[in-house]
């Protein structure tokens, strides 16, 4: 049986990311994944924290594509929008093209070996200790491979973590469907802005990838998702251009392959290590996309557990892993759950309200102390600005 310091399973931003941190410790790295690459996977791709890439050595390498660098955001409701410069600049990078740069870096360390469409079917164990996996080939090929340590980064269905029985906490069922396609010619913005449309309880998003090339998204209510599936890329584009100003922009526009739909992800922690094993990335915590926070948060996480795992006491280290992680995650899970939860059909005067301050920021300045307040008493529900605060508090990290 051959045998590596850290197994890792699944090969895309969670588990590469992982191996080139390990690397560079001078740990020896076998990255298993099922699929092959370069190849895409279902997932918009909003990036905000771009020192992760930076730090792994491949920022360069993921804009040189032509990303633009979206420096703006703007959230509607209704016809009104408020608008401002974000913390830092964001980009919008195609997941075939991300995780195959992470990949290839990975791959370009001399202890790092990779293993494409290979699938992890179950783990070697020795007594409660995880010795190591097993994988079939697409010829059908079955091997035993051994490691210290295996890591799961196979993503929200993880194998591993149903391997190993991990426990999951902080559970809510997948709240919201998601559909999304890539858009040729809508007329742009002055500057790349990020585009947020708070309407009808439902969440657009405008993402400006490369010049011409757009990702449009929607968070639709779990009703809605059937009927759309059915002509996807119709109900998709008409409803979209219920958007301000979006008839208008989309009419050149033309979609790029298809509308992906899902119905909707799912929302928990997992416990995070145990003997010889750990999780990272959606395989240790998965929650609603409408906060665009996953590929940051399992980058958040490679870095955490390639410090644990070069540490001498690996035991307390995989300990404070699990604390800290759970730490830096859990307020951005909160918001985001609470964000799902509180959208809806926006009152006519929450709307009348909305646009009075968006077309008079000083109104602001009278009504923010006493808009919780108010807007609880009228609806009894979450303050209107709610969700367009979030998305602007999430640029600011964690703390
Ligand atoms: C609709 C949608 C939109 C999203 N939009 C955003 C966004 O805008 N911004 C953002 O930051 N996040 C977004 N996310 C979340 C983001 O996609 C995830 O958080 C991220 O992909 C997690 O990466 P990962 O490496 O942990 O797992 P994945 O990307 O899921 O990778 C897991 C890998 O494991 C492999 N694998 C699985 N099982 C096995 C096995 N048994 N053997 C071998 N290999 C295996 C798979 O082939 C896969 O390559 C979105 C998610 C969805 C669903």
């Amino acid at each position: 049986m051959k045998q590596h310091d850290v197994i890792i399973v699944g090969a895309r931003v969670a588990g590469s990311s992982l191996a080139i941190l390990l690397a560079k410790q001078g740990k020896s790295v076998l990255l298993v994944d099922k699929a092959s690459f370069p190849s895409d996977t279902l997932s918009t791709h909003h990036m905000s924290h771009t020192e992760y890439l930076k730090e792994l050595g491949v920022l360069e390498e993921v804009e040189k594509t032509g990303l633009r660098k979206i420096e703006r955001m703007r959230t509607y409701i209704g016809s009104a929008f408020v608008e401002g410069p974000r913390a830092s600049y964001t980009i919008i990078p195609r997941r075939d093209h991300l995780d195959y740069v992470l990949l290839k870096k990975a791959e370009s360390f001399t202890d790092v070996e990779v293993m494409e469409r290979t699938t992890v079917t179950n783990l070697v164990w020795e007594g409660e200790q995880v010795r190591g996996i097993e994988v079939v080939d697409q010829a059908g090929r079955t091997e035993q491979i051994e490691a210290t340590w295996v890591v799961g980064a196979d993503g929200k269905h993880s194998q591993v973590a149903r391997f190993v029985e991990a426990a999951e906490y902080e559970t809510h069922e997948p709240l919201r469907p998601v559909l999304y396609g890539y858009f040729k010619g809508i007329e742009p913005l002055s500057k790349p802005t990020t585009e947020i449309f708070l309407q009808e309880g439902r969440i657009g998003f405008l993402f400006p990838m490369e010049e011409g090339r757009d990702c449009l998204g929607i968070e639709i209510h779990p009703d809605e998702f059937k009927d759309m599936m059915k002509q996807s890329k119709e109900s998709f584009e008409a409803m979209y251009r219920e958007h301000y100003d979006m008839d208008r922009r989309m009419e050149g526009a033309e979609l790029e392959g298809k509308i992906i739909g899902t119905k909707g992800m799912p929302n928990h922690f997992r416990q995070a290590y145990g003997k010889g094993w750990a999780l990272i990335g959606d395989a240790g915590h998965s929650k609603d996309p409408s906060t665009g926070l996953g590929i940051n948060d399992a980058f958040m996480q490679s870095f955490l557990l390639a410090e644990a795992l070069n540490s001498e006491d690996e035991e307390t280290a995989l300990q404070a892993y699990q604390q800290k992680r759970d730490e830096q995650l859990m307020p951005g899970f909160q918001l985001t759950i609470d964000y799902i939860k509180s959208l809806r059909k926006w009152t006519t005067n929450e709307v009348a309200l909305f646009q009075s301050m968006a077309a008079n920021p000083m109104v602001w300045n009278k009504i923010v102390p006493r808009l919780a307040d108010h807007l609880k008493a009228e609806t009894g529900d979450m303050p209107l600005l709610h969700g367009s605060v979030l998305m602007e508090a999430q640029s600011f990290g964690y703390e």
